[in-house]
């Protein structure tokens, strides 16, 4: 289900910090719309630095792979990239819903993969966090209890029994959209 606990502007400021930590820069300077790489600095290894700072605020496991290491296990190798490192028009035509309208100018066929990790931004992550967030299910699985609440700002627990929320780990989310997609594209 959608959760309303926690907002889209905490999570934003959630993501600004744990990007902060990591490249050891005031907080207050990063804008939504930035690139981690091209315009804050962050290397292949800041990523799950970030990432594991958001999995400890949030309670949540984020993605360990990225979309196109999960198309090519899903429909095949060379689906996703082909044999010279560069991006198929599928693998695009994917990228395209799953980035948004924001970055799909930038997105061509015959990209290279290394050109993918610069279009991630402040406001993706904190999606990719919502996407997970909002996996909430309805009740406590120890009590059945409906009563969710939100500790220390972040962290979603029952109100009742005070069991931690479990959601959707990052990589089934990324598979289990892929078979939507598929279902109502058949691009593969
Ligand atoms: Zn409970």
């Amino acid at each position: 289900m959608s959760q309303i606990l926690i907002s889209e502007t905490t999570v934003i400021e959630e993501v600004k910090k744990a990007i902060a930590q990591t490249q050891k820069i005031n907080p207050e300077t990063i804008q939504a719309e930035q690139s981690l790489m091209k315009d804050l600095g962050a290397e292949s290894l800041d990523f799950l630095d970030i990432n594991y700072r958001l999995e400890q605020t949030f309670g949540i496991k984020t993605a360990r792979h990225f979309v196109l290491e999960h198309i090519e296990e899903m429909f095949g190798e060379g689906t996703a990239i082909d044999e010279n490192s560069q991006l198929t028009e599928k693998a695009i035509a994917l990228l395209k819903i799953r980035l948004g309208n924001e970055n799909a100018t930038q997105l061509h066929p015959g990209m290279d993969m290394d050109e993918v990790s610069p279009l991630i931004t402040v406001k993706g992550m904190a999606r990719a966090v919502l996407d997970i967030l909002d996996t909430l299910p309805e009740k406590c699985s120890s009590g059945g209890h409906s009563a969710w609440t939100v500790d220390h700002g972040t962290r979603i627990k029952c109100g009742v029994c005070g069991e931690e929320a479990a959601f959707t780990d990052g990589d089934t989310l990324v598979q289990e959209w892929l078979r939507k997609v598929q279902d109502e594209k058949k691009l593969f």
